[in-house]
């Protein structure tokens, strides 16, 4: 195989970043830890390589009960900080269920949420797939699709996103900051990401050259004693989510006065259980309510021919869930 032929640079500040990366077939790299894999893939060939691994983005704060976590960070830093580990366990287990020790030490939190598709017509060359070559097709629609998505899909992409963190994120209604083009900007995490439509190859809302500069997490204290993260896989050891729940809960005097609940594994961006965290608000985590949580995890799931027991384990997975912590003192 031909070595690719490309420029490496090595981005200065943020700002130099963002005009480097503005040139069309440009690619930053930090941890790389999935941009070298789909390179290998063929799924990309950029004409660039910026380096942005050096720049002071890596920083992890905890400011008023908040947390600010630097797009560089390393997933291993953030799992094992105290701050994080004492007000925002989701996290840290999140992080802990995601690949293995040594690409916990390499993979950034930005690139973690950037993460492509693990669909496999995707990462091989040679299989249609509109996200890899717009217009030739979507592989997966009809045949294996065991991995695909219940909600969110398309007739051009079933695809589902692999990220981890960024359910437990979800749940926990982080915000992501970029710098681009309008300078510093600050949204709400699932906006990040777009759902397929006819346009599968545009994956998220970012402009050319705009990159994530940190995440920000609003107090989660509350939630500190009561926050789970459930991942069911086809191994126990680094692998991707079949379907996963990143569910928290406040409970005051018996009632639930609060609930976050994303899901993984079950489209193309982190799921907000919304029905299911309405349907809990105001009860106590008895069997019932939690029962009904699952239930409207799974309405308007949209099964294709092979992913149909995603709907059955997703329901269970909200269900236990809830009932490790809503039985915990
Ligand atoms: Fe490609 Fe998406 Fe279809 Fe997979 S599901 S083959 S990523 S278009």
């Amino acid at each position: 195989m031909k070595s690719p032929s490309f420029q490496y640079s090595r981005a200065a500040d943020v700002s130099d970043a963002f005009i480097q990366c503005s040139r069309p077939g440009t690619a930053f790299v930090a941890g790389g830890t999935d941009l070298l894999q789909l390179w290998k893939a063929g799924a990309i060939a950029p004409e660039g390589v910026v380096d942005i691994s050096r720049l002071p983005l890596d920083a992890i704060e905890f400011t008023d009960g908040q947390l600010r976590l630097g797009a560089l960070a390393r997933l291993s830093d953030v799992a094992t900080h105290p701050d994080v580990t004492r007000d925002h366990p989701l996290i840290a287990k999140a992080i802990l269920a995601s690949a293995s020790g040594q690409i916990r030490n390499m993979a950034t939190v930005g690139g973690n949420l950037l993460q492509r598709t693990r669909c496999p017509y995707f990462r091989t060359e040679g299989l249609a797939c509109n996200k890899r070559t717009p217009g030739s097709g979507c592989g997966a629609l009809s045949g294996e699709n065991r991995q695909a998505a219940l909600f969110g899909a398309s007739t051009s992409c079933v695809a589902t996103h692999a990220s981890d963190l960024a359910v437990a994120l979800t749940a926990l209604d982080a915000e992501v900051e970029v710098f681009g083009a309008a300078g510093r900007r600050r949204f709400p995490l699932p906006d990040l990401y777009r759902l397929p439509a006819e346009t599968p190859e545009r994956e998220t809302s970012l402009t050319a050259g705009e990159l994530i500069t940190g995440i920000h997490i609003p107090s989660a204290s509350r939630f500190a004693a009561r926050s789970t993260y459930l991942k069911v896989r086809d191994r126990a050891s680094f692998e991707f989510a079949v379907v996963s729940v990143a569910a928290v809960l406040h409970v005051e005097s018996g009632r639930i006065v609060e609930a976050g609940l994303a899901a993984g594994g079950v489209a193309p961006l982190p799921w907000r259980l919304t029905r299911s965290e309405a349907v809990l608000v105001g009860r106590a985590p008895d069997a019932q309510a939690i029962a009904a949580a699952g239930d409207m995890a799974v309405e308007h799931a949209r099964p294709l021919a092979h992913n149909g027991f995603k709907i059955a384990l997703l329901r269970n997975a909200v269900i236990r869930a809830l009932q490790t912590i809503g039985s915990q003192p």
